[in-house]
C-alpha cells in the first residue's frame, strides 16, 4: 500500500485543512507514515503569517529536496499560505515540489490526482468526517479567506475573498462527525462573524449556531477567530441562550493603542474593545477571554505599547497570545510603513506582556482549585489524561480506566498559568 505524510503548521484552519485532505488521500487507498523517507507522497501545508513559520516551511522543503534525490519517486504537493496566485516564482525555486495549490482550492488537487492516478473524491473533502486517530473533538471550517486587509495581514492576499458554506453543508458534517464519535465541534473561519453574508437569506453565525445546537450527540460548540468589529449582540445572545456553545472567546484586541489600531486598520478603538467585552461579560458571566496581541508594529512609542499594557491588566484575559510584528511582503503596512522597532525593543516588550499576562492567568486559574469542573477527554500524554473545561482551560488527571471521548467531573488540586490538574470525581454522562 502507498503511503503519505502530512506536515502542518500554523493555524486552526490549516490543521482542519489537512484533516480533510489527509481522510480524502487515505480514502484513495494511502497509508499515513510519520516520516518523509517512508512516504510515497508528502503535503506540506504552510503557513507565512509570521517569519518564523516562513523560515520553516522553507527549512522542510529543503529537507523535502534531499529526501527526493534519494527517493525519486516521491510526490511532493505544496498548500497553505505560501503558495500565491503566481506559482511560476515558486516552480523555478522549488523544481522538486510536484503540485502547488491554493489553500482551499481542492479542484486543482483532483485534477492533479486524476492526472496522477489517485482518485481523490470531493464528497470526502467536503465531508470528511474523523478519519485517522479518532478524537472527540473536530474542526469544522465554516468560512474561507477574509475581506478585511488588516494592513499587516497577509492571509486575504493568499485566501481570498470571504465564501462561507450553506448551513445544510455544515450540519451535514458535524452530524456525520457526530457518528462517528465526535462530541465536540470547533467552527472556523479568519473572521466567523463575517459568516453568511454572501449565502442566499444571508444566515449568520447565531443561526448557525442555532442549527447545531439541535445536533443529538453533540456536546459542545465552540467557534474562531472573532473581530471585535464584526461581533453583533445576536450572537451575543445566542451564545448565553444556546446550552452547546461553550463560555469561551476569541476576541484578538492587537494594539490597546488607538493610532496603532488605526495604522493596523482594525477598524474599532480600544474604547469600542472594552464596552465590547463589557457587553459579553455581562451577558455570558464566567466566559474565558483570549487575545491576540502584535508588539513592536511599526513606529509604536513606548508610551504606546503602555496603552496595550494598560488594556491587558484592565481586562485581565484569560490567554494572550502575543507576537512580534514581523513584515510581511505584498501587505499595506509592508508598502506604507518601516518595521522601524527594533528587533530588541520587540523582544523586551513581548517580555513585558507575557510576565504580566502570566501573573494574571495564575490569579484567575488560582481560582479554580478544590472546584469541580467538566471535562471533554481528547486524550493521554505521558501517562495522564487530558482534556478541556467548556471555558477552554486545559485540564490533567490520572486514572487507569478508559475516558476518551468522556465527559467527566473533575476536581482541581493543582493549578498554573497554563493548566489545571486534578482528580476524576465521576462521569458526567
Ligand atoms: S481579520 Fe485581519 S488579521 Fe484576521 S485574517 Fe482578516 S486581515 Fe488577517
Amino acid at each position: 500500500m502507498p503511503r503519505y505524510s502530512i506536515w502542518t503548521i500554523g493555524c486552526q484552519m490549516n490543521k482542519a485543512e489537512s484533516q480533510r485532505i489527509a481522510a480524502c488521500v487515505e480514502c484513495a487507498g494511502y497509508q499515513p507514515t510519520a516520516s518523509f523517507y517512508d512516504a510515497d507522497l508528502v503535503i506540506l501545508n504552510t503557513c507565512v503569517v509570521r517569519q518564523s513559520a516562513e523560515d520553516k516551511v522553507l527549512g522542510t522543503l529543503g529537507l523535502l529536496k534531499g529526501v527526493k534525490n534519494r527517493h525519486s519517486h516521491l510526490q511532493i504537493v505544496v498548500t497553505g499560505c505560501l503558495v500565491d496566485s503566481d506559482t511560476e516564482e515558486l516552480k523555478g525555486q522549488f523544481p522538486h515540489v510536484d503540485l502547488w495549490f491554493k489553500p482551499g482550492n481542492y479542484a486543482e488537487l483532483i485534477a492533479w490526482g486524476q492526472r496522477q492516478g489517485i482518485p481523490i473524491e470531493q464528497s470526502v473533502l467536503r465531508c470528511p468526517g474523523n478519519h485517522g486517530a479518532p478524537s472527540p473533538c473536530a474542526f469544522v471550517p465554516i468560512i474561507q479567506g477574509c475581506d478585511n486587509f488588516c494592513s499587516y495581514c497577509i492571509v486575504p492576499y493568499r485566501r481570498g475573498r470571504e465564501i462561507s458554506r450553506p448551513i445544510e453543508e455544515v450540519i451535514c458534517e458535524v452530524e456525520e462527525l457526530v457518528r462517528r464519535g465526535v462530541k465536540e465541534v470547533t467552527l472556523l473561519g479568519q473572521n466567523v462573524d463575517s459568516y453568511g453574508h454572501d449565502l442566499p437569506g444571508q444566515p449568520d453565525l447565531a443561526d448557525l449556531l442555532n442549527a447545531l445546537n439541535g445536533v443529538d450527540g453533540l456536546a459542545r460548540i465552540r467557534f474562531v477567530t472573532n473581530h471585535p468589529k464584526d461581533m453583533k449582540l445576536k450572537l451575543i445572545d445566542a451564545m448565553s441562550s444556546l446550552d452547546k456553545v461553550c463560555e469561551h472567546l476569541e476576541l484578538p484586541v492587537q494594539s490597546g493603542d488607538n493610532a496603532i489600531l488605526n495604522a493596523m486598520r482594525r477598524g474599532y478603538t480600544s474604547e469600542q474593545y472594552r464596552q465590547l467585552v463589557q457587553t459579553v461579560r455581562s451577558r455570558i458571566p464566567g466566559i474565558s477571554l483570549s487575545t491576540d496581541i502584535i508588539v513592536g508594529f511599526p513606529g509604536e512609542t513606548d508610551a504606546q505599547f503602555e496603552h496595550t499594557l494598560s488594556l491587558v491588566r484592565e481586562i485581565r484575559f484569560d490567554v494572550v497570545h502575543a507576537a512580534a510584528y514581523s513584515p510581511r511582503p505584498g501587505t499595506t503596512a509592508f508598502r506604507e510603513f518601516r518595521d522601524d522597532v527594533c528587533a530588541s525593543v520587540k523582544r523586551e516588550r513581548l517580555t513585558k506582556i507575557e510576565e504580566l499576562q502570566a501573573a494574571i492567568a495564575t490569579e484567575i486559574n488560582s481560582q479554580l482549585r478544590d472546584k469541580e469542573v467538566e471535562v471533554l477527554v481528547e486524550g493521554k500524554k505521558k501517562g495522564k489524561w487530558f482534556g478541556r473545561t467548556r471555558s477552554n482551560k486545559l485540564v490533567f488527571f490520572e486514572d487507569d480506566g478508559n475516558w476518551l471521548g468522556k465527559l467527566v467531573i473533575v476536581r482541581i488540586v493543582k493549578t498554573s498559568p497554563w493548566s489545571l490538574t486534578g482528580e476524576l470525581n465521576k462521569v458526567s454522562n
